[in-house]
């Protein structure tokens, strides 16, 4: 049986291994050529999940607590590869009074040479970097704050103001964040933590810090989601009776974290995190909300079913 550090080993390491190279200026185009937007609305709000590619890692980090079999089983049974779960990066764009509003900065080449696709997908709907007004991350892990930096060290959205969680802020950029909660190798964990400090650096000066709770422009509220990360906030967009309900990183894939209740290994306070899954999940199953999972299968958007097992993803059909 695979122990989650050697597990890790030999995947997730080429990948902080790939953060130590020069960024190159573009990632490559997606290999099918198929549209990496998706448009909908909130109301008076119009809404873009804009992909910033993908990630990935062994699914034993993600379901850290997953009897090895059981795990197998459920990746096969899903038909998913078993020595690697792959997760999407599902940034969002609203457009609300005038104002352009990236939720989540994505990943760029932080974690693997599949993200920083965020600016093709931007380019596809006729928009550029500096065409954002705002960019609020849900916390610093690097795949929310990646492209928050050119390659040659610049702000990749020269105009934005940028929010992040003041909990997070403190843990991981105004300090040395101990990460051995992580079930990574060492030297993951210390590239994982420069690349926060890396990303953020172009934008610290002028840094707007938010407290989970916090509305951050009419429409966008953050709520506590706290336990993955010090600060981690989620998103509920509004607008009439429309609600979005963005969960960060509450849960990594359904198939592992809400389909079962597998405990994602890099929550740093497991049982914080799990009293925060439990209290939104719960939410979005009783109102229906329409939910958009950061790193689901894209474009991400779902709905939440309680069930007398715990709970069950349910994507919602492609709107033409
Ligand atoms: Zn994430």
């Amino acid at each position: 049986m695979l122990t989650a550090a050697s597990a890790a080993t030999g995947l997730i390491l080429p990948t902080g291994m790939a953060f130590a190279q020069a960024a190159p200026a573009a990632s490559p185009p997606a290999r099918g050529g198929n549209a990496g937007h998706y448009r909908f609305r909130v109301g008076d709000i119009s809404a873009t999940v804009l992909s910033d590619g993908l990630i990935g890692g062994p699914p034993r980090v993600y379901a850290s607590d997953a009897p090895e079999a059981e795990l197998q089983e459920v990746l096969r049974l899903a038909f998913l590869p078993t020595d690697r779960l792959t997760l999407n990066l599902n940034t969002l764009l609203i457009e609300t009074n005038g104002r352009r509003i990236l939720l989540e900065a994505g990943a760029g080449q932080t974690m693997g040479p599949q993200g920083g696709r965020v600016f093709q997908n931007l380019a596809a709907i006729g928009l550029r970097p500096e065409d954002i007004d705002v960019v609020v991350v849900s916390h610093t892990h690097p795949d929310h704050v990646g492209n928050l930096r050119t390659a040659d060290g610049g702000k990749a959205f020269p105009r934005a103001a940028v929010f992040a969680p003041r909990a997070d802020w403190d843990f991981f950029v105004r300090n040395d964040p101990d990460l051995s909660y992580m079930p990574v190798p060492e030297d993951f964990r210390r590239s994982f933590a420069a690349a926060i400090k890396r990303s953020v650096e172009p934008v610290t000066n002028g840094i707007e810090l938010y407290e989970a709770g916090a509305e951050i422009v009419p429409g966008l509220t953050t709520l506590p989601a706290l336990g993955h990360t010090p600060g981690m906030a989620n998103f509920l967009v509004q607008s009439g009776n429309d609600q979005l309900l963005l969960t960060a990183d509450l849960a990594y894939h359904p198939i592992v974290n809400v389909d079962r209740p597998w405990v994602p290994g890099p929550d740093r306070d497991k049982d914080t995190a799990l009293a925060s899954r439990r209290r939104i999940f719960d939410m979005a199953a009783a109102d229906r909300l329409l939910v958009l999972g950061f790193h689901y299968p894209f474009p991400g958007l779902g709905r939440m079913l309680k069930t007398d097992a715990g709970y069950a993803w349910v994507p919602v059909g492609w709107q033409f």
